[in-house]
């Protein structure tokens, strides 16, 4: 006998009753701050907001509160290059051929592993596999910062715009993606300018989304690429499906493990405290607290995800 779907519990209680168990452990934690302007962020903002596909928001929290999304943007890129090199559906092109698919089981920054690897990293999810992202979506469109901003703005069915004071904190402090970035180009594996590629890298960085805008943006990937307010096609089914597997097993870096374990679900966490999550067929979930855990992942947010997705029997898994 086939387990069914589960019937879901009343959302909005749930979201308070996670909120409330999650938002005490964010002081465990640690906001990032070695790019100066994240550091300044305030440690007990909580925010939690699962969004169905027919549209109904179930929010608690701080949702409509905007922060830098970072590390998140790197679905998004990787959506974009994706559409433009992967409509073949092929494993190996211009992209598969520069990033790997493999958990990295190293930190999100380590230069480590891409030395001993050739210059090509592990998976797209980390710094210098996005920054492989951005250098192939520089081939591919006329304005690359303008193409990952006019997506998020589709999916997020909102105008949006840059944290310009974090971006130009993240320009200044960038030692170790423009380190990885020459690192790949010494190995041939970058063909624009390490300054043309980083600068593209750090404005999806700094593009600012509130919670309740990453919960719907990530819906589409849900929902067999589709996105379901204007039913437009982001990317075919197998395409999204790809995408959302590069999440579950790389999203949260060396911690991927840990989250399918605890969670379940396709993750990608920011430095900035945000977690995007897919709910297969059902919903986009984002969470916001910006102390991380030691492998850069929001401490609360981890936790919240957890409550959340046992509390309703989410887990893909
Ligand atoms: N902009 C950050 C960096 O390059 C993104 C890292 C992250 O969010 N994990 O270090």
């Amino acid at each position: 006998m086939p387990v069914p779907e589960p019937s879901l519990p009343d959302l909005d209680r749930v979201l308070e009753e996670v909120a409330e168990i999650a938002r005490p452990h964010a002081f465990e934690g640690e906001v990032a701050d070695y790019i100066p302007a994240l550091a300044t962020a305030d440690a007990d903002r909580f925010g939690m907001a699962a969004v169905d596909l027919d549209g109904t928001e179930h929010v608690t929290g701080e949702v409509d509160e905007p922060f830098p999304i970072q590390s998140i943007s790197k679905v998004f890129s990787l959506v974009l290059a994706m559409q433009k090199v992967d409509q073949a559906e092929g494993v190996a092109n211009e992209l598969w051929s520069r990033v790997g698919r493999e958990p990295s089981g190293d930190p999100f920054n380590s230069l480590v592993q891409l030395e001993r690897e050739s210059g090509v990293p592990r998976n797209p999810m980390i710094n210098a596999g996005a920054l492989i992202v951005d250098d192939v979506l520089l081939d591919h469109c006329d304005d690359a910062k303008q193409a990952t901003l006019d997506l998020l703005e589709l999916l997020a069915g909102e105008p949006l715009e840059l944290n310009e004071g974090v971006l130009r904190s993240e320009q200044g402090a960038a030692h170790r993606n423009r380190a990885m970035a020459n690192l790949m180009a010494s190995f041939g594996n970058l063909t624009h300018e390490v300054d043309e590629v980083l600068d593209d890298y750090t404005h999806a960085c700094a593009i600012s989304m509130t919670t309740r805008q990453l919960a719907r943006a990530t819906r589409f990937l849900g929902n067999g690429g589709v996105e379901p307010r204007t039913g437009e096609r982001i990317l075919s089914p197998a395409l999204a499906k790809r995408a959302a597997a590069i999440m579950f097993t790389c999203g949260t870096y060396d911690a991927a493990g840990e989250f399918a374990f605890q969670v379940g679900l396709p993750c990608k966490s920011g430095v900035a405290g945000g977690i995007i999550g897919v709910v297969p067929r059902r919903m986009g979930l984002c969470v916001w607290s910006p102390p991380l855990d030691v492998a850069g992942n929001s401490l609360a947010g981890r936790i919240a995800l957890h409550e959340f997705v046992s509390r309703c029997d989410l887990s893909i898994v």
